[in-house]
């Protein structure tokens, strides 16, 4: 029997997979465009961008479905649908992976709107989207739920509520931190700090507190996020940088960080303790095999 996720990052940190959105962009899915819907349109898209993360060495691959729950499908009026769609990008990412390990993460994003009172969705509303998207990938057989790029507590606490009532194995929640105007710190959008976001995701039952994406955020900021989380918990950490800052070019939006620049802090979040190392928004299969070879040489130090 394989190991569960759990059980694999006590013995070897395990690295993740880069930025989705970003690879469905130059595959051809047109912005304002659901890229999940892609799950059942163009299955074999999404399977290619999968396939070149396991070669270029992902142990981990968050499923296609960031913005696959009923409110967010239904600006796409594919509402019905959220079921197949996130069943089959499942599917997608297990067949990607072939005959190797790995670990197929659930991927939950932001339902993408306000709650009552500052917006039009009820509490009862989202938690009902989140059920329904988690409860269909932990269906599907996905290892873990990740519940990411999250800002507000009240929000991430549905998520992981939902999590668990599907009964994920693995519950892990992830914080999107800005840094602040002068420099000096980081937080979320809603002003919550990493230090009371880690403690309020393992009140919460997450098994895994992570961050990703962000506004300034590089790898450095995310080993600062590391740490300051380990000073609050015991919970394994997961960090997805975004490939350093978006920029427009040619009216197309590239970000800034090359692999050769990116993986220069992959040691430093190792050796600050994270136990799952992957790339968010801009990062590529280039960016991921260049962390898989520092982390194989990492590894290979004696370094657990
Ligand atoms: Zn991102």
């Amino acid at each position: 029997m394989k190991t569960s996720l759990l059980d694999a990052i006590t013995q070897r940190p395990l690295l993740g997979d880069g930025a989705m959105g970003t690879q469905l962009m130059f595959a051809g899915l047109e912005q304002g465009n659901s890229g999940e819907a892609w799950n059942l349109t163009h299955p074999d898209r999404v399977l290619a961008i999968q396939r070149r993360y396991v070669e270029a060495g992902s142990e981990c691959l968050l499923t296609n479905t960031f913005g696959g729950s009923r409110i967010m499908l239904n600006r796409h009026g594919i509402a019905q649908d959220v079921t197949p769609i996130n069943a089959a990008a499942v599917a997608i990412a297990r067949e990607a992976f072939g005959g190797r390990e790995g670990y197929v993460i659930g991927d939950i994003g932001p339902f993408g709107g306000l709650m009552e009172p500052y917006g039009e969705f009820t509490e009862a509303q989202v938690l009902a989207a989140f059920r329904e998207q988690a409860k269909a990938l932990v269906d599907a057989g996905a290892d873990a739920i990740i519940v990411e790029t999250q800002t507000s507590l009240e929000e991430l606490r549905l998520g992981l509520l939902a999590a668990r009532e599907a009964g994920a194995a693995c519950v892990i929640g992830s914080m999107a931190y800005d840094v602040t105007l002068d420099g000096s710190t980081f937080r979320t959008m809603m002003g919550i700090d990493p230090e009371r976001a880690a403690a309020f995701m393992q009140e919460q039952g997450a098994d895994i507190v992570a961050l990703n994406c962000g506004t300034g955020m590089d790898m450095e900021r995310a080993r600062q996020a590391v740490i300051r989380y380990h000073g609050v918990t015991d919970l394994p950490i997961m960090a997805q940088p975004n490939a350093g800052q978006p920029k427009l070019v040619d009216m197309k939006v590239v970000y800034d960080e090359s692999p050769a620049q990116m993986v220069a802090g992959v040691v430093p979040l190792l050796q600050a303790g994270a136990a799952i190392v992957g790339g968010c928004c801009g990062s590529t299969p280039d960016h991921i095999r260049a962390f898989r070879e520092a982390m194989d040489r990492f590894q290979a130090k004696g370094h657990s």
